[in-house]
C-alpha cells in the first residue's frame, strides 16, 4: 500500500469520529505552470495530518462539553517507511509541548497508538462513531 493511500484512509477513517478533528497538512515546494517562483507548503519534517482531540467533561455540571483539546500528529508511513532527520527533529519538538505524535503505518495501528497515547494521560477512550 502506497503511503497516500495510507495516509487518506486513516484521515477519513478517524474523522468519522465525533471527538477527533484532523486534516491533511502537505509539506511541499511546487512551481506553478508560468510561474518562475517556487511556493512552500508547510515546513520540512511537519506530520502529513494535524489534527485535535476533543476532551470531554463527564462529571461535572457541564456534562458532555468539550472543555479542552489535546494536539495530534500522525507522520504516515509504510511498512518500511523511516523518519526523515528533520521529522525527528519535529517530533521531538511536537512531543515535548505535550502533544500527541504517531508514526502510522495503518488505519488499525493507528488507532491502537492514539487509544495507549491517551491511557497514558489517564483517558480512556473508544473507538466508537455515534455520538452517544
Ligand atoms: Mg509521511
Amino acid at each position: 500500500m502506497t503511503e497516500s493511500t495510507i495516509k487518506r484512509e486513516i484521515l477519513l477513517e478517524l474523522s468519522k469520529h465525533p471527538r477527533i478533528m484532523l486534516w491533511n497538512n502537505p509539506t511541499a515546494v511546487a512551481r506553478p505552470r508560468n510561474s518562475k517562483r517556487y511556493i512552500r507548503f508547510g515546513n520540512p519534517g511537519e506530520a502529513d495530518l494535524l489534527g485535535v482531540i476533543g476532551r470531554v467533561m463527564i462529571d461535572s455540571d457541564i456534562y458532555g462539553q468539550v472543555i479542552y483539546g489535546l494536539a495530534l500528529a500522525i507522520e504516515t508511513k509504510t511498512a518500511k517507511g523511516k523518519l526523515s532527520d528533520k521529522q525527528t527533529t519535529w517530533r521531538d519538538a511536537f512531543t515535548a509541548h505535550g502533544g500527541i505524535y504517531i508514526l502510522a503505518r495503518s488505519v488499525e495501528n493507528t488507532q491502537t497508538q492514539i487509544t495507549h497515547a491517551l491511557r497514558e494521560r489517564g483517558i480512556e477512550w473508544e473507538w466508537k462513531y455515534l455520538d452517544s
